[in-house]
């Protein structure tokens, strides 16, 4: 199953992603993970990303369309993935769909998320993630057994430096500018499925499956 998680920053992609990763064994592919590692390793392409990210703007295309042509080629992307955070904009999905056709594949499904902008401020200024695996917590909505550390490895949770509300307005405003072009992109090529992302993560979740159980 070749998926793309499509939404908002706070949407809930990386959270629902690691569930479909866990449930369907594919692999999820998150290039904000990527370039937040690359950055922490201090690697050429981190610190070209580094100043990008800090903004909250987007680091440019032929970055990232290189990060995830190399993804998608590792053996384990066989069986499927899920794309959570590319594309983000048209020139991306253009070199994904350039990708793709190269090596065979289809995209199955790209999964929309929508969710209102006071409530993705929320989220995103609570968030929390960690610091050894990067799995995401929310201080009220999804909080970890113990404060401060990852029920998964039980690694130490930090707060990212662009989960700040004024960084956070910024990247709202560039996916609106950037990125929701795709939303009617993918519904022309006939794979969108849009799916109301306000309620609690699990019933997300479980609507996700039916929705993808269906098609
Ligand atoms: P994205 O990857 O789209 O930026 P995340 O999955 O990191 O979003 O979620 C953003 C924050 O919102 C996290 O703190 C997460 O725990 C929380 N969250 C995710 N889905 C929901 C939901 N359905 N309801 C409430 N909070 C959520
Ligand atoms: P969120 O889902 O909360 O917006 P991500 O972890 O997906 O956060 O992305 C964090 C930052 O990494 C973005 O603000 C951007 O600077 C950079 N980034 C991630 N994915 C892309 C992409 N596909 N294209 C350009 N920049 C990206
Ligand atoms: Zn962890």
């Amino acid at each position: 199953m070749n998926l793309i998680l499509l939404g908002p920053p706070g949407a809930g992609k990386g959270t629902q992603a690691k569930m479909l990763s866990d449930k369907f064994s594919i692999p999820q592919i998150s290039t904000g993970d990527i370039l937040r590692a690359a950055v922490k390793d201090g690697t050429p392409m981190g610190q070209r990303a580094k100043e990008y990210m800090e903004a909250g703007s987007l680091v440019p295309d032929e970055v990232v369309v290189g990060i995830v042509r190399d993804r998608l080629q590792q053996a384990d992307c066989n069986n499927g993935f899920i794309l959570d955070g590319f594309p983000r904009t048209v020139a991306q999905a253009d070199a994904l769909q350039a990708s793709l056709e190269q090596m065979g594949k289809e995209l199955d499904r790209v999964i929309s998320l929508n969710v209102e902008a006071d409530a993705l401020v929320e989220r995103l200024t609570g968030r929390r993630t960690c610091k050894e695996c990067g799995r995401g917590y929310h201080v009220t909505f999804d909080p970890p057994r113990v404060t401060g550390v990852c029920d998964a490895c039980g690694g130490s949770l930090f707060q990212r430096d662009d989960d700040r509300e004024e960084t956070i307005r910024k990247r709202l405003q560039v996916y609106a500018d950037q990125t929701s072009p795709l939303i009617s992109y993918y519904r022309g090529a006939g794979v969108l499925t849009e799916l109301d992302g306000m309620q609690p993560i699990s019933q997300v979740q479980e609507k996700m499956l039916s929705q993808l159980q269906a098609s």
